[in-house]
């Protein structure tokens, strides 16, 4: 069943790949073909208890490694993960669909995101508090929370993983991560790099299986500390609420619908430059992706119609094929998704000025669509589509777009386009977003917080607060004796 480079994926489990114990396997397809390419192993309850199992060991051998040397083994598994780059994209772009080049910009950012991170734990410090008596020593101490459990999505197959594993062992966690049936290959082969770099067995596990039935058992799990998930706000709150009846603490980056502010004053060709690339990155199937373009009526038209010209010469094909610069969506299900929304688009008055169909009878390829004359009632200006479509809608006043932006329960990534500083100093007290980029596409970084906040969840997987979600507080009081 496997193509010549596209490998089948099993569960690694103390340190080894293993089939899961029922045989059981999940097909693995090309998205770019709808055609099966390899298999996946379906752990089942048996797997995860050696699993678990496991990630208790490799969190007792792994937090006993002192700061240095643990950042030493990250920096090695990031090197190999560079020097693997070319063949990882390469299996990524074949089970998700995306570009080759942006795949492998996916791969080689994991390495710099790794490497911060591995350096970042060397700076894992307490405090000494003065004391109300001179004979005692107040001391505050950072411990790692213990095993991790992490659920990850398919639309960034290795990022999705690296900022949680990169925060977690750089605090001395375990790491037990549920990466998506969907797209196996290419987490598996970010966790080898990490085995290759000569993690103490147990440290890193992967399963794939029943994503309820493996969320389910993990998180009140006993040996589980610590949840982490990224995925959609529905399934969110339903893990948040079993990871709180369990009293586990919990990183939830959700669901977004990004906001485009586009004022009177911005430079209209940067503005569909940066946000024209955002948006049609993976095909739209990001959770930071530009999805309300808000373009203010005096420069409406012009936007529309040269954001139109940008959707236009967007290359749609095979993520392998030369040239390609907007794949398939990754899975059937957004593309019944995208032809929900253009029918809901089209009967609440919206006129496609591009795309709104779908492209061939192979595999899953939806044309690059802009919408004008979006209703705030059109489900797309609602329910983000995590998929290659930009709504655009007027707007008179800043202070309308911004109330407008703030309408929604999310508030995940905004963007903003002006000259003013007034209107910057508006847009960034008032935005009720997480991540703000303003004249520029979004560039984050593993230095920059990343998180949400109302529905779009809470904590943050960057910067320093992304360590203190894997770490605990123990404050130590000793008297001299
Ligand atoms: P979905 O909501 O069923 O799944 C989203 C992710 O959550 C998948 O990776 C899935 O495996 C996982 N998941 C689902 N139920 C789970 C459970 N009970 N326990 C643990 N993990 C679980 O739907 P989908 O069709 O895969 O994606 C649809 C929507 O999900 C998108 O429209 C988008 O809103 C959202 N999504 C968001 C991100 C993100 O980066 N925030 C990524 C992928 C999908």
């Amino acid at each position: 069943m496997a193509t010549s480079d596209y490998t089948d994926t099993r569960l690694l489990i103390n340190g080894e790949w293993c089939d899961a114990q029922s045989g059981k396997t999940l097909d693995v397809v090309n998205p770019a073909t709808g055609k099966p390419i390899g298999k996946v192993a379906h752990a089942g309850i048996p797997d995860l208890d050696r699993a678990l199992a496991a990630a208790q060991k490799g969190f007792e051998a792994w937090r006993k490694i002192p700061a240095n040397e643990r950042a030493t083994t990250m920096r090695k598994a990031a090197s190999l993960v560079r020097e693997r780059a070319p063949a990882i994209a390469r299996l990524m772009t074949q089970e998700q669909g995306k570009p080759l080049a942006e795949a492998r910009v996916e791969v080689l950012s994991a390495a710099d995101i790794i490497e911060w991170f591995a350096d970042e734990g060397r700076r894992v410090y307490g405090r000494i508090v003065p004391s109300r008596n001179l004979s005692a020593q107040q001391l505050v101490i950072k411990e790692p929370v213990g095993p991790v459990a992490a659920f990850t999505p398919w639309n960034f197959p290795i990022n999705q993983v690296v900022r949680k594993l990169s925060a977690a062992l750089a605090s001395g966690c375990s790491f037990l991560v549920k990466a998506p049936e969907e797209t196996p290959a290419s987490p598996a082969a970010l966790l080898q790099a990490f085995v290759d770099a000569g993690v103490p067995a147990g440290t890193v596990g992967l399963v794939f299986g029943d994503p309820a039935e493996i969320s389910g058992y993990l998180i009140p799990h006993p040996v589980i500390r610590k949840v982490t998930f990224t995925g959609s706000t529905p399934v969110g709150k339903q893990l948040a609420a079993l990871a709180g009846a369990h009293m586990k603490r919990a990183t939830m980056e959700l669901g977004g619908h990004a906001p485009v502010i586009v004022a009177e004053d911005a430079d209209v060709a940067l503005a569909v430059k940066a946000a024209g690339v955002a948006k049609f990155r993976n095909a739209g199937q990001v959770c930071i992706s530009p999805t309300r373009f808000l373009v203010h009526n005096s420069i409406r038209d012009e936007f529309a119609q040269a954001l139109v010209k940008h959707a236009e010469s967007l290359k749609l094909g095979d993520g392998l094929a030369e040239g390609t610069t907007l794949g398939p969506l990754a899975n059937a299900r957004r593309l019944s998704a995208m032809d929900k929304v253009l029918e809901n688009a089209r009967a609440t008055g919206a006129t496609v000025a591009t795309g709104g169909e779908r492209v061939g009878s192979e595999g899953n390829f939806f044309a690059p669509t802009v919408l004008t004359n979006v209703s705030l009632e059109a489900d797309v200006f609602n329910n983000e589509p995590f998929g290659p479509i930009a709504a655009v809608r007027g707007f008179d006043t800043l202070e309308e777009a911004i109330a407008e932006s703030n309408r929604l329960p999310y508030g995940l990534a905004g963007y903003a386009f002006t000259k003013s500083f007034r209107n910057v100093h508006l847009l960034s007290q008032q935005m009720e977003v997480g991540m703000l980029w303003i004249n520029q596409p979004a560039t984050p970084t593993a230095e920059m917080p990343f998180g949400g906040v109302k529905d779009s969840g809470y904590g943050s997987e960057g910067g320093p607060e992304a360590m203190d979600a894997y770490l605990v507080t123990k404050a130590v009081t000793v008297m001299a004796v």
